[in-house]
């Protein structure tokens, strides 16, 4: 497995988005996932997915408090590609008693009510999402925020037991942004409002100009919180790797 991780660390570097995601299904034996949350990115990986037929399973952690515009995208986008989107919901039983403890908006009140939501609503569904997958895929870039800093193209997620492949990690938002446009992708109408970044809706705020692209996902914690628990490492870090700026790498859609 870490072998594969290096060749794919490699391999990747000369790629495009569209042959890196087919490298990937040529490497990987079983199931690969690709978990949507229906941002810029995930739309555009969505798009190359869909529209080149890859293997790849394209699913989503419903919540049940995203924007009423994300589930607006959700329902365009499958009917664009006509493919569905598998959810994954958090289990009802341990949602009604989170929600009995820390009241419906429980999130607000400490990091610790907040991190368990998290758990609840996006990191024990993500956890059957990926049961049994060779490799997983994400839409995170390495200057979305300085907690993200920079990312591997691949690594090796002990806490999931799989590859996880992040085929953006030296592309641009703005690099997405004009490939999602040109391609015709459907995307969601909160970008144009001021969120770069759109999670579950009271947990997301428009930026200000100038703000890091993450600054309004839980605005109210400090920045090196500002994580839901899917995407940090066992050790709790996030390694560096690349700092982008636009036109230094080999990048084509
Ligand atoms: S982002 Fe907010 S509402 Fe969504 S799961 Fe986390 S704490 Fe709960």
């Amino acid at each position: 497995m870490r072998d594969l991780v290096s060749l794919l660390n490699s391999e990747f570097d000369v790629l495009n988005v569209s042959e890196r995601l087919m490298r990937l299904r040529e490497s990987v034996q079983g199931r690969i996932v690709f978990t949507t949350s229906f941002g810029l990115e995930d739309q555009y990986l969505s798009h190359l997915i869909f529209s080149q037929d890859i293997a790849i399973d394209v699913v989503t952690l419903d919540t049940g408090r995203l924007f009423a515009e994300t589930y607006a995208l959700w329902q365009a986008t499958e009917e664009k590609y006509r493919r569905r989107i598998k959810a994954y919901h958090p289990d009802a039983n341990v949602l009604q008693e989170m929600i009995a403890e820390q009241g419906v908006n429980g999130f607000y009140h400490s990091l610790e009510a907040r991190k368990t939501c998290c758990g609840v609503r996006k990191v024990e569904p993500l956890k059957r999402a990926l049961a049994g997958a060779g490799a997983w895929v994400t839409g995170l870039r390495g200057d979305q925020s300085e907690a993200r800093g920079s990312i591997d193209f691949a690594s090796f997620d002990t806490g999931f037991g799989l590859v996880k492949a992040n085929p953006l990690a030296d592309v641009s938002r703005a690099q997405v942004d004009a490939a999602a446009r040109v391609a015709g992708v459907p995307l969601n109408p909160l970008h144009a409002r001021g969120f770069p970044s759109i999670g579950c809706a009271p947990c997301t705020r428009a930026i200000k100009p100038g703000e890091d692209e993450r600054a309004g996902r839980w605005w109210w914690e400090k920045d090196e919180k500002k994580e839901c628990g899917l995407h940090v490492a066992a050790d709790g870090s996030i390694k560096p790797r690349f700092v982008h700026s636009d036109g230094d790498r080999p990048w084509a859609v």
